[in-house]
């Protein structure tokens, strides 16, 4: 993998790939981070001259979907340049490592690139019980995050384990799993989350903070504007058909056949935000709602305890999750929601219309 003080640049020179391939990806990456043609200069410029970004990368109560969106990141090139851009220094799941070796990597690599490198964790730390419920290297995780997040530049939450709690932290939680940024308090943190978040996502991130050395702008919720500013709704192929009135009633109806919105099936959509239905998943083949399910909210707060995935928006509280944080998310959501109920108010009133129509020129 190189060494950090190496530049990207002559780690993929190396890897065999063609400067015309280099400049293909810094492209490539300008336009999935709505950066515009003139930042594809700026990117080849830091990628060559920049030293790779160290990362460690931790493991606390979580499934490692994460990691698992992550090495599939659509474009082979893209998937390997990352992993060449950064110095992936520490990876429990991935790196080859284990025991004793593995800590001592972590060690030194917190002592060589003090205040440098970048804590991405996947999963989050329970607290009850002294944390107990999740040892790594033979002590509760949170000790292990807390120390390492000490010396950390910057802190990416991954997923919506890190970044919300997630399952494992569902009613009562008993563990007591708590988000990064309710543990870790004096740190810049990113939010990437989502279960799991979108390949491209993730990967656009990382190129953002190792090509700029920062993070990028954040929403009022600590998510990256530029992949998280507009809700699946927004941008849904199916919305001709919400904005139409036609519903999908039941599963496989005539309506379903068609592809008609599934509002009343349950979809989050309005109410989520995220890039699925502009990045779509598995190299941009498909999202859930083109596969005929509706959106189940997974990049948002509380998500899992809101009841059944199938409920409508206008039978669970879906309006907490911005109370706190993105007033204009806030009052967005808000709109959608009353929208949303009165839009299908109305069409239950013409659909009622049209069947008394109906039963009238019958009888
Ligand atoms: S409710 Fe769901 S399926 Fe319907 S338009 Fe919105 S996001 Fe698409
Ligand atoms: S469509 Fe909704 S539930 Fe599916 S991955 Fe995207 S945000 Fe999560």
């Amino acid at each position: 993998m190189g060494t950090a003080t190496e530049t990207f640049y002559s780690v993929i020179r190396r890897q065999g790939i063609t400067r015309r391939s280099f400049h293909k990806f810094c492209s490539l990456t300008a336009t999935s981070l709505g950066l515009g043609p003139l930042a594809a200069s700026r990117i080849a410029n830091a990628l060559e001259t920049k030293p790779r970004v160290p990362v460690i990368w931790m493991h606390g109560l979580e499934c490692t979907c994460c990691s698992e969106s992550f090495i599939r990141s659509a474009h082979p090139l893209v998937k390997d340049a990352v992993l060449s851009m950064i110095s992936l220094d520490y990876d429990d799941t991935i790196m080859a490592a284990a025991g004793h070796q593995a800590e001592a990597i972590l060690e030194e690599t917190r002592a060589k690139h003090k205040g440098q490198y970048i804590l991405a964790v996947e999963g989050n730390p329970p607290l009850n019980e002294g944390g107990m419920f999740c040892i790594d290297g033979g002590k509760p995780f949170v000790e292990k995050l807390k120390m390492m997040a000490e010396d950390a530049m910057a802190i990416i939450a991954w997923g919506a384990c890190a970044s919300w709690g997630c399952v494992q932290a569902a009613k009562p939680n008993p563990t007591q799993a708590t988000p990064i940024d309710k543990v870790i308090t004096n740190k810049p943190i990113i939010k990437v989350p989502g279960c799991p978040p979108i390949a491209e996502v993730m990967t656009g991130v990382v190129t953002f903070i190792t090509t700029f050395g920062k993070l990028p702008e954040l929403d009022r919720q600590g998510r990256p504007k530029m992949f998280y500013s507009q809700r699946i709704h927004d941008k849904c192929y199916r919305r001709p058909h919400f904005d139409a009135g036609q519903f999908v009633e039941e599963w496989d109806d005539e309506a379903a056949r068609k592809g008609y919105c599934l509002y009343k099936m349950g979809c989050k959509g309005p109410t989520t935000y995220n890039a699925c239905s502009t990045v779509r998943w598995n190299g941009g083949v498909s999202f859930p709602i083109q596969s005929g399910h509706g959106c189940i909210g997974c990049s948002e707060d509380g998500f899992w305890d809101k009841g059944s995935f199938y409920d409508r928006l206008t039978n669970i509280k879906q309006f907490g999750i911005e109370k706190n944080a993105d007033q204009i998310g806030m009052a967005a959501a808000g709109a959608v929601g009353a929208a949303v109920a009165a839009h299908a108010a109305v069409t239950a009133v013409k659909r009622l219309a049209s069947k008394r129509e109906d039963a009238g020129h019958n009888s």
